[in-house]
Parts: C-alpha cells; sequence; structure tokens
C-alpha cells in the first residue's frame, strides 16, 4: 500500500460505490492507470450503493430491447407479462414532473440518452439483470403489467452490485486502499488538480494524479450539514445508507471555488421504520423502507391523515414521504392496511424488524398504537371509508381512480375502505437516502466554478454531482446517473491524464 501512496497514477478515484466504479472502469478501458480509495473498511465498502435494492432506471422500446439486457427473458411466459415501454419522451417525462421541471435539461438529456447503453455497458462487467416482476408490476386476472418504467433490476441488490463491481476492480488492474479519507485536494494554479491529500493509517499522505474523480456521496450521513442545509429537524432523521457520507468530496471541491448547484434544501427521504438504527444496517439493506403507501390510509399520531395516499405509484412519490413524516407531532405516522391488501405488499412488509400493531377490530389497533389519539383514529378511518368510491374497480396496476369524495384531504386512486380484519399498523419515521445539492459538472463532468469555467483535472459523478433531482425523484436513477456519469467521468479523466484522446 506504501508503493500506492508514493508512485503516481493517472487517475485517482475517490469513494468505491456504483458511481466510483463505472468510473475507474471507464478509466482503465481508456488505458489510465488507476487508484481508488475509499475511507470505509473493505467490509462496508461501496456506500449507498451497497444498500440499494438494485432498481435500476433505463429507457427501453419494448421486450426485444430487454432481451438484450437479459436473455432469460425468452423463457418467461412472455404472453402474459406486459412490459411496456419506457421511451426517451417517458424519461424525460417523468424526471422533469418529478423535479417540477427544474431538473439541468443538459444533464436530463445525458442521462436519458445514454442510459440503455449504460445498462449494457453494465451487462458487460457482469451485471446480471432481471424483470422487477411483484415490485414494480401486480398480477391481475393472470397477467404482469409493468407500469413505472422499472422493467429489470439488478439481481442480487446493492450487496451483490458492489461485490460484482470489486472483483471487477481486482481483475482490471484497480487498486483500492481501505479506510484511506480524502481530506483535500492538491492544486495549484498551473497545474489544477494534480492529486489528493488522504488521511491513512494515522498519517497524512498526497497522492499524486494527473486527474482526480470525487465519487463520494453526499452529505446525508452528516447530521450538522443536513440541519445547516434542509433545516432544523433533519438532523433528527435516520439515515437509510451508509454512515461514510458526511459531504467531504463536496466540501473539497467548494473549498477550490467548485459551484453550488441544484437543491440545496433538498433531499430524498423516505418512510423508513420507526426504531430502525440511525444509520443503515447492511444485513438489513432497504427492508427498513415502507413504500405500499398507496394501499395504505397514513395517519399521524393525532389520528389525521396529512397527504393524498393515492397521489401516484409509489416509485414517483416515495422520496417526498420522508420529509412529510418530519413535520408530523413526533416526526412519526402509521401505515393502516386491512386483509384485501395484504398479498399486494411488499417483502419489506415481511422483514424480521417491524414496528407493527395487529388486531382484528380498528377500535383495538387503535388501542395499541403508542402514542395515538385513538378516538380521532376510530373516527377519522370511519369517515374514510364511508368516502369510498367502492363502485370504481380496484385496479393496482393502473391509476385506477377509486377516489375518496368529500374529505378535507382526498384520496385519488386505491381508495379501500379499511374493514376486512386482521388489521396491521406500521410505524414509520424520515429515512434520508441521499441529499440532492452537489457540485456543478460540465457535459464532459468536468467540475465548474461559478463563471463556468472547468477546474482542471477535476471531474465528478455520482451523488455528489447537483442539477438532476430537485422536490423528488424517479426510483432506479441514482444507480443510473452514477454509472452514466462515472462512465463519461472515468473516460474524460483518462483524456486529461493523457492516456486517451
Ligand atoms: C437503502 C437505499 C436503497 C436505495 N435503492 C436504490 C435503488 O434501488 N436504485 C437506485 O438507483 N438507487 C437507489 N438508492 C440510491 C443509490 O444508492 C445512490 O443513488 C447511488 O448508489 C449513489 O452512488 P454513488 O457512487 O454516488 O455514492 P455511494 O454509493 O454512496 O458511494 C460513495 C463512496 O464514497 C466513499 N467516501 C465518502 N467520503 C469519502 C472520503 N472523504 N474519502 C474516501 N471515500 C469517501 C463512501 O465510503 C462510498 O464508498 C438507494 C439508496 C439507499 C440508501
Amino acid at each position: 500500500m506504501a508503493n500506492i501512496i508514493g508512485s503516481d497514477v493517472d487517475v485517482v478515484v475517490v469513494g468505491a460505490g456504483n458511481a466510483a466504479c463505472a468510473s475507474a472502469a471507464s478509466a482503465v478501458e481508456n488505458g489510465s492507470s488507476v487508484v481508488m480509495i475509499e475511507t470505509a473498511p473493505e467490509d462496508m465498502r461501496g456506500g449507498n450503493s451497497a444498500f440499494t435494492g438494485g432498481a435500476f432506471r433505463f429507457a427501453h422500446n419494448g421486450v426485444d430491447d430487454l432481451m438484450h439486457l437479459c436473455p432469460s427473458l425468452a423463457d418467461e411466459d412472455l404472453e402474459n407479462i406486459d412490459f411496456g415501454t419506457y421511451t426517451h419522451d417517458q424519461y424525460y417525462d417523468d424526471v422533469f414532473r418529478m423535479t417540477q421541471y427544474r431538473a439541468d435539461g443538459d444533464m436530463c438529456e445525458i442521462l436519458v440518452t445514454n442510459s440503455y447503453e449504460t445498462a449494457k455497458w453494465m451487462t458487460t462487467y457482469g451485471v446480471d439483470l432481471i424483470p422487477a416482476m411483484g415490485r414494480q408490476a401486480f398480477k391481475v386476472d393472470g397477467k404482469f403489467r409493468f407500469w413505472g418504467g422499472l422493467a429489470l433490476r439488478i439481481n442480487g441488490g446493492g450487496e451483490q452490485l458492489v461485490k460484482n463491481w470489486h472483483e471487477q476492480m481486482s481483475k482490471i488492474g484497480v487498486d483500492v486502499l481501505y479506510e484511506c479519507t480524502a481530506i483535500g485536494l492538491l492544486h495549484d494554479e498551473g497545474k489544477g488538480v494534480h492529486g489528493v491529500r488522504v488521511r491513512y493509517q494515522g498519517q497524512e499522505h498526497d497522492i499524486a494524479a494527473k486527474s482526480v474523480i470525487l465519487a463520494c456521496g453526499s452529505f446525508e450521513s452528516n447530521a450538522e450539514m443536513r440541519a445547516r442545509y434542509l433545516g432544523p429537524g433533519w438532523d433528527l432523521a435516520k439515515v437509510r445508507g451508509t454512515a461514510f457520507n458526511n459531504g467531504a468530496g463536496l466540501q473539497m471541491a467548494l473549498d477550490l471555488g467548485a459551484m453550488p448547484y441544484g437543491h440545496f434544501s433538498g433531499a430524498h427521504a423516505v418512510a423508513w421504520d420507526l426504531n430502525a438504527p440511525p444509520y443503515g444496517d447492511i444485513t438489513i439493506g432497504d427492508q427498513f423502507q415502507k413504500h405500499n403507501v398507496p394501499f395504505a390510509v397514513v395517519l399521524n399520531s393525532k389520528g389525521e391523515r396529512f397527504r393524498d395516499e393515492g397521489e401516484d405509484f409509489h416509485s414517483y412519490v416515495y422520496a417526498r414521504y420522508g420529509g412529510e413524516i418530519l413535520k408530523q407531532p413526533g416526526m412519526c405516522a402509521f401505515q393502516i392496511f386491512d386483509a384485501k391488501v395484504q398479498h399486494l405488499l411488499r417483502s419489506e412488509y415481511r422483514c424480521r424488524f417491524l414496528t407493527k400493531y395487529s388486531a382484528d377490530t380498528i377500535e383495538e389497533l387503535a388501542g395499541k398504537i403508542e402514542g395515538m389519539d385513538s378516538a380521532r383514529m376510530i373516527k377519522t378511518i370511519e369517515e374514510f371509508n364511508s368516502a369510498c368510491r367502492t363502485d370504481i374497480p380496484f385496479d393496482p396496476n393502473v391509476h385506477d381512480g377509486r377516489c375518496t369524495e368529500g374529505l378535507s384531504i382526498d384520496k385519488s386512486n386505491w381508495a379501500n375502505p379499511i374493514d376486512e380484519p386482521p388489521f396491521d399498523a406500521y410505524a414509520v419515521t424520515a429515512g434520508v437516502t441521499f441529499t440532492f445539492g452537489g457540485v456543478k459538472v460540465s457535459g464532459r463532468t468536468e467540475v465548474e466554478r461559478a463563471d463556468g469555467s472547468a477546474i482542471k483535472g477535476l471531474y465528478a459523478a455520482g451523488e455528489m454531482v447537483g442539477g438532476l433531482y430537485f422536490h423528488g425523484y424517479a426510483s432506479g436513477t441514482g444507480l443510473m446517473a452514477g454509472a452514466t456519469f462515472g462512465r463519461i467521468a472515468g473516460r474524460e479523466a483518462a483524456v486529461h491524464a493523457g492516456t486517451s484522446n
């Protein structure tokens, strides 16, 4: 390891998650020698990427395109699976709708137009893509129908993705230094960025490099930065993933004059088990999440509903659930289901660690939930049940329009009366996934200053780049954006290092 610290390399990649590995692979493809530095120990490597469920959003024109990425699809009962299409236009529409039309148009174009090719490229590095049935399509009348653009997911989720990437890193000769923390960038006006200062084995060292790629996540693990940028209360949110994304990369780049970019007071945050640990637990992965809000009635501890649970498919709204829960008394909420929808609930509702209450009557359930205004809860559910338009058929695969009428907050779709025992309530709080603010990069992923000039030799990819996410997020975009921009960063860093044209 000491030789690595002392020797010059073409490219240093900071971080060891999906964006970092995509960057490193691409830099090697373009002739560069690469060293990767990871602040975490080896068994905790890979940041948030290791915690993902493996949702992967890319454009496609139907089953023939999917077959190229997942040849085993030919063995599926394709008569009874409707994958639909997910065209560039559908992808653009989703990103712009989610972000209230604020996403950076150039970045969005790079993401969308490269997404299918990026997915294909990932399969050449051994990433196994499989159909996302159950999570993204329900069986109705014997047929699965996909609703949300996430036809295939990464087999084995993030844990397998990171394991696979690191096997590839060894194969292609990328050295990874664990428990090695980037603390600064080496820079002078003439040469630009020419290496990284790290803390390693209790000492500071300089690693010289011709190009540096920052792929070291956002600042979601840092309570002080969450409170500073996201606002009061966010310091108390639970963190869904790694404890190591403390905003160090962002700070280093800002210190050099990089332009802060994107939605700095925004974050991706979901409904997360009330008693989950403060940071993610890799043995549980993403299973503390509770995404089936569209089939629930969600109450705060005053026994009141506070959102339209049927606004949209969870993939398009789940990233806002956390922020809404943080505003409720005690920063908690309760998702209530009856027996009718049990078969539709995702695997996370069968996780070993659940804060769950069950009962055979609503009255009994209301009495069991700690801190709940039970009288108000019973009344809210009675009112909700009477307001459901049960004359409209229920269909979980489409916006079915089965709404409530006459409530102060109506439910727009999938409104079933909560009347069939047993009844279950899941207690949730906010789990922050990642933060939206980051640095500004060019189309070549060069980190830019406020005046639009590039900081020579410095590239960034993944969650630490701002501009793609505002207000909301379409699930499966994070891994795709990390891989797409990481691949570009690796290539451009190699060009700057002089190992590629
Ligand atoms: C529970 C959960 C589930 C998710 N599910 C999905 C999903 O299904 N699909 C999807 O697309 N996205 C999902 N996401 C979001 C996704 O994880 C991210 O968008 C993506 O993984 C970000 O990749 P990245 O490489 O930018 O960052 P990360 O994977 O977080 O990697 C950052 C790396 O930088 C390292 N690092 C940080 N600071 C330093 C430093 N100073 N020096 C050296 N190293 C440093 C970290 O240790 C880590 O290795 C999920 C996230 C979570 C938490």
